[in-house]
């Protein structure tokens, strides 16, 4: 069953235009430096307490309020259980979205079908996802059955100036729009308490040449800070 490490029972600012329930699986196995969830990062260090079972009665119990599910984590893709959870969830009417690495592609390949919503990190250079993540093939698989397809999406670049610079960041912008990509985001690096983001490394990224730089490749990015 799905292993759920925590979740936020309401939101609006996870999938767009819907209140939502954001559950949050546990265990990755990638080791991003700037992740807000290492704790889930583990795939026995499970959240006891809430049970799958527990967490649909909590729904339906609130189905006036709550419109969708987002699985979100650690990485829905790794939890084996997650067609059935989807499709448990879509049997009841929830919207479901899916925010991913796309680190497993047969698992998005399978549950992909049943999505509303899916929101991809794209986390380096492609060239230098196998030195990192290992998992090169994996992403680009995912990437191309998510633009290729029919569910809403957004691709996602976490801006984290340890990792990227911004030319770097053109370069893997360009090489999203090669791979079909037409909805792309940047958002800036918050990393979690005891992780340091360079403020004066990080505001290249939000400055007008960069920005201008990256409008040339995506007219219509999407920059969070
Ligand atoms: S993929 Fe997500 S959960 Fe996994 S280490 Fe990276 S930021 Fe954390």
């Amino acid at each position: 069953m799905i292993k759920i490490g925590g979740f936020v029972p309401f939101t609006t600012i996870d999938f767009p235009g819907k209140m939502a329930t954001v559950l949050f699986c546990q265990g990755c196995s990638l080791k991003c430096p700037y992740c807000h969830n290492a704790h889930l990062r583990s795939f026995t260090d499970i959240y006891e307490d809430l049970s799958w079972k527990e967490l649909v009665g909590f729904l339906l119990k609130r189905r006036k309020m709550v419109d969708a599910v987002v699985f979100s984590g650690g990485e829905p893709l790794f939890q084996h259980d997650l067609l059935s959870a989807v499709t448990e969830l879509k049997d009841l009417s929830f919207a479901v979205a899916l925010h991913t690495s796309g680190a497993d592609f047969p698992m998005l390949d399978q549950v992909y079908e049943h999505l509303d919503f899916i929101a991809m990190d794209f986390k380096l250079p492609y060239e230098e996802y196998d030195a990192v993540y290992n998992r090169k093939e994996h992403v680009l698989s995912s990437l191309r059955k998510i633009t290729s397809g029919n569910v809403s999406y957004e691709i996602r670049t976490t801006l984290d100036p340890a990792l990227l610079s911004p030319d770097k960041v053109i370069a893997m912008a360009e090489f999203l729009r090669d791979n079909g990509v037409k909805h792309y985001a940047v958002q800036k690096c918050r990393g979690p308490e005891n992780y340091n983001v360079d403020p004066v490394k990080a505001s290249v990224f939000f400055d007008n040449r960069f920005r201008n730089a990256l409008q040339t490749v995506f007219p219509k990015v999407v920059f969070r800070q």
